[in-house]
This record gives structure tokens, sequence and C-alpha cells, in this order.
């Protein structure tokens, strides 16, 4: 084996990348992401110990713990150079850490006694921070370091770990927008160093996991606080699809401050702005509607991008994930900014205090290049996130009681490459017309552009917004429990039809979960991360099924199974 990776739904064979990523990862950043992740486990060792025994913690070091897991998410960076500076990172800072977590305990215990039996991921230093020296170390420490260990605690333990990855993602977003919580870092550690811990068994890694789910359920919430505090609820909006004459930038992503300070920057300068993939639900905040030249949306999701971006012709901006091997038609008008990055592809630096990021230089490719090429015509209706369906809850309540809305369907998660995700496409089509679709993610893009009509003026596509606005979700089910008067979130006319790809999408399984969810149907496959025991707890647990034939599923959907 060349590497070895099975984090994402799209993994070779549904078994795991071995020689090369689907996604275009290569051993060499493969290796790296091993050791950074190991390291952040080597960090938290320290960090748990310091903060519990000694009252001892360093927000910086917590933040980069967070940062530095987003950064190992499926398509978010590839490049070495990024990878080896985060390793040094990792351990000037865990060294840091260690050493006042070593000075502390010697002065309240008089030696430094308090720590034994180190695992090598909290001392290891490499000679050199060359790429053939981490790579080497990266070999040794990625998910098959221990060839012994139960399948069992594997799979747990790399279950925690990619929920983690989304759990950080949503926590990183918030920070962004100035909202913390530092039990969501503390979090991060605990489990990270939990997965270091020979002592835990499978029992302990399950309590783990939903414990994951629900400081899932707080960073979403989190997020959701940061996003409408900071930018205005979301308001029902239908987004131009076409284009508009003059020069363009398209941005792409979840970073939302990005989007504000690009539409600053750009405002009066003649560029237009469009949104790409999961930055399509900012056409329906209050605070970017305002911007005239803050255009609409141009294209799908994310896998298509190797198509819309050559079209479109303009200067384009990476915010997050999801990043594909650029083209060469497009990658001398491509920017990365944040934790995204692709070797040779000009990166956007990060915000200083007190200043904007300096997207000068997206803006002057945008002047000097082509304007974009149509795509499609028309509208779309976007902006359903919790505050815009909360407020025609009485309306939504009386078509359920009166039986004009029978059962809501989530159909919420990611997209992906495979032909196999038409299913959902069947699903949606198929769906009676009493059923109202429930989305948020890049899912949704399967179905978004169908004509499914409305039912009493209440659409039948509610899109709530980006995969980081599930909370959405989640609020309106347990609302809706509420207002009926139900005892149980599982006694409600909805059903779960989730589409997974990375690990954001991990961490909303997760907090569903732990919400107390149960009859989850998980597609297009069930993650390969799972062991067979694993699977069975999930499945005695929480009734997860994998999807069937779409013909029988509606059948089963509609039936409330
Ligand atoms: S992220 Fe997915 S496609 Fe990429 S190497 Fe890992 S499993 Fe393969
Ligand atoms: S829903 Fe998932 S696949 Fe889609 S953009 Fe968000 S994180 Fe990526």
């Amino acid at each position: 084996m060349s590497m070895f990776c099975y984090q994402c739904q799209e993994t070779a064979k549904n078994q795991g990348c071995t020689i090369r990523g689907v996604c275009g990862k290569t051993p060499e950043i493969s290796h790296l992401q091993d050791l950074l992740i190991w390291l952040l486990k080597g960090i938290s060792f320290w960090g748990v110990r310091a903060r519990t025994n000694l009252n001892i913690s360093d927000a910086e070091t917590d933040l980069f713990v967070a940062k530095a897991l987003f950064g190992t998410i499926t398509n978010v960076n590839f490049d070495p150079e990024r990878y080896a500076a985060w390793i040094e990172e990792a351990v000037t800072r865990r060294e840091a850490l260690r050493a006042r977590a070593q000075a502390a305990c010697k002065a309240a215990h008089g030696d430094a006694a308090c720590f034994t039996a180190l695992p090598e991921a909290a001392t290891w230093t490499p000679e050199r921070y060359d790429a053939q020296t981490l790579e080497l170390k990266g070999r040794e420490v990625g998910i098959f370091a221990d060839s012994d260990l139960d399948e069992d605690v594997r799979s747990l333990r790399e279950l925690l770990i990619y929920g983690l990855k989304g759990l950080a993602a949503y926590t990183e977003h918030a920070y962004v927008l100035e909202h913390t919580h530092n039990a969501l870092l503390a979090f991060l550690q605990e489990a990270l160093d939990a997965t270091l811990d020979d002592s835990l068994g499978a029992d302990d890694l399950v309590g783990l996991v939903l414990k994951a789910g629900e400081t899932g359920v707080a960073a979403m919430q989190l997020l959701d606080e940061a996003n409408t505090g900071t930018y205005g609820h979301p308001e029902p909006t239908q987004v131009n699809l076409g284009v508009q004459p003059g020069p363009a930038i398209l941005i792409s992503g979840h970073d939302l401050r990005d989007l504000e300070e690009l539409l600053q920057q750009t405002e009066g300068t003649g560029v237009n702005v469009y949104t790409h993939g999961e930055m399509l639900p900012a056409n329906a905040y209050p605070a970017f509607k305002k911007y005239a030249h803050f255009v609409g949306n141009y294209g799908g999701s994310w896998w298509r991008q190797q198509q819309e971006f050559d079209t479109f012709g303009g200067a384009i901006l990476m915010t997050t994930n999801c990043l594909v091997p650029p083209k060469a038609g497009y990658q001398d008008r491509l920017f990365t900014t944040g934790l995204v990055g692709w070797p040779g592809v000009p990166h956007i630096p990060d915000r200083q205090p007190g200043q904007q990021k300096d997207f000068s230089a997206v803006i002057a490719r945008a002047q000097t290049a082509a304007e974009p090429q149509p795509l499609e015509a028309g509208t779309m209706p976007i902006g359903f996130a919790h505050a815009a369906v909360m407020s025609v809850a009485d309306q939504v309540i009386a078509a359920v009681q009166r039986g004009d809305i029978r059962r809501f369907v989530v159909m919420a998660g990611c997209d992906g490459r495979q032909r196999s995700r038409e299913y959902y496409t069947q699903i949606a089509e198929g769906l009676p017309e009493d059923h109202v679709i429930l989305t948020a993610g890049c899912a949704k893009y399967r179905y978004n552009k169908l004509d499914l009509g409305n039912i009493g003026g209440i659409p039948r596509i509610l899109d709530a917004g980006q995969c980081n606005d599930s909370y959405s979700l989640a609020y309106i089910a347990l609302q809706l429990k509420e207002a009926l008067g139900l005892e149980d979130i599982n006694d409600l006319p909805i059903s779960y039809d989730i589409a997974w790809y990375e690990q954001k999408a991990v961490i909303v399984l997760l907090a569903l979960l732990s919400l107390g969810v149960k009859h989850i149907r998980l597609g297009p496959t069930l993650p390969a991360f799972l062991s067979p025991n694993v699977v069975k707890v999930l499945v005695d647990a929480f009734d997860i099924r994998p999807i069937g034939a779409a013909a029988e599923d509606l059948v089963a959907i509609s039936a409330g199974r």
C-alpha cells in the first residue's frame, strides 16, 4: 500500500484509497495528514492533563488543534508545504504546553512524576522538518499503525476522529465570526487523547462518539448564532441563476466573512460576485442581498467545478472545502484562502487583527479575465432556514393537521460524483405531492432545480442552507414536536434520507443520533470505516439503514418506515 485513507464516501471500492486518493490526494499528503493527526493527539495528551489537573490551557493552541483538524478534511488542502508548516507548529505548540505542564506539576508536587507512561505522540520530535523525514514518520503512524488493534476499536477511533474533524470545522467557522465556546475546543482534545488510550474499549468509545454528537449540536447552534447574529436570518429569496455582463468573481466554500469582505472590496469596481456550490445560501442573507453587484449563483455542487470553473471565465476564490484538483483551463484564475491550499495556486493570507483579508489580487485577476458564459437561466427559491420556516409555523402546522402535508423528508448532507446519487433525484421526483423535502448541504443539487410546486404556498423543497446550517433542520424538528404535542422526536411525520460524503456530514449524523433520531437512511453507501460490529451497534441502537432501490424506499418512506 502506498497510503491508506477511507475517511470519505468516495473511497476506492468503498474500502480505502491505497494508491492515490479518488479526491486527488497523493500518498505524500496522506502521510503528512496522518502525521499531523497523530501530533494533534500528542498535543491533546498534554492539553487534557494540563487543563484537568493543573488548570492550564492555551487558547491559541486549542484553536490550532481545531484548524489543523479542519485542514485534513477531504478536499480542503493538498499543499505539502502547508502541512509541513502545520506539523512544525504542532510540535512547537506541544512542547510549549508540555513544558508548562511539567513545570506546574513540579511546582505542585516537587517533581514531574505526575506525567509517566508518555505515548510517543506526546514526545516525538523530528530531527528535521524536510519532506522525507515527515513522510517517513507519517507512514508509521497512520490508521494501521497498530496492526494488532481490535478492528472495532480501530473503527470507533476513526469514526470519532472523522466526527471531530466536522466538529472542528463548525467550531472554526463560528470562531471566524468571533463566537467561541471553550468546551467545544476542550472536547476535541479530550476525544483525541482518548484515541491514544489502549485501555478504552468499544463501549467507552461508543460513549465518546455519542458525546461528540452532543457536542456537535452545541457547535452547530453556536455557528447558527454566529451566522444569523452577524448577517441576519436568511429570507426566502429567488436567487438568479443567469449571468450578467461584466467581469466577475466566483466564490465557493462556506466562509461568510470572506464573502462579506470580498463584497465590500469589490463594491464600485465593476466586478460582479457570484456564488458556487455551498456558498449558494449566502444569497438569502439580508446583509449580502444589499450589494447590487452580488448577482446570483453560477453552476451546481462542488464536484462540477472542473467544468463550471472553465466556463465561468472570471476569477475564482475557494474559501473552504471542497477543492477539486484544478484543470489548466482555470488554474491561473484560481485563488485559495483560509485552510484551503493547492501547490502553486496563490493563497490569500489570513486577516491581521483589526483588518480585512486583502482580496485585491483576486479582483485584479477578475478585471483581466473573460466574462462568464451562461450555463442556465431563471431563478430558484432558497432561504428556508429555521427563522423563515418558523415565521409561517402556524401555516405549516395547520397544513400538517389538515393532512395537506403528510410527511417531511429530510434529505440533507452532501453531493458527490457517483452515479448512484441519482437515487436522490429519483426520490425527490417520486415523493407524493403531500410530502415536503427539508434540506441543507449540497445534497440538494440533485433535485433543487426540479419544479416540485408548493403546498398552500409552502414550497415542497425547503432549503435551509449550507451543511453548516444543518442546525436549522434539528431546530425545526424540535419545534414541530413541541407544537404538535409529541413526546418523542421519532413520532413526528419526518423521515431521514441522508447523503454523506465527507467529515462534516459525519458530525451532522452523530448530532442527529444524539438528539435521539432513529430510522435514518444513509447513502449512497455506508462508511467504509465502520466495522461490521460497529454497524450492528448503530442498527440495534438507532435503526440506521443503508439506502435501497429508490422505488422501494419511496414506498417505505411514504408509509413512515
Ligand atoms: S479523502 Fe476520500 S477520496 Fe480522498 S484519499 Fe481519503 S478516502 Fe480517498
Ligand atoms: S455538504 Fe458536504 S460535500 Fe457538500 S460542500 Fe458541504 S461539506 Fe462539502
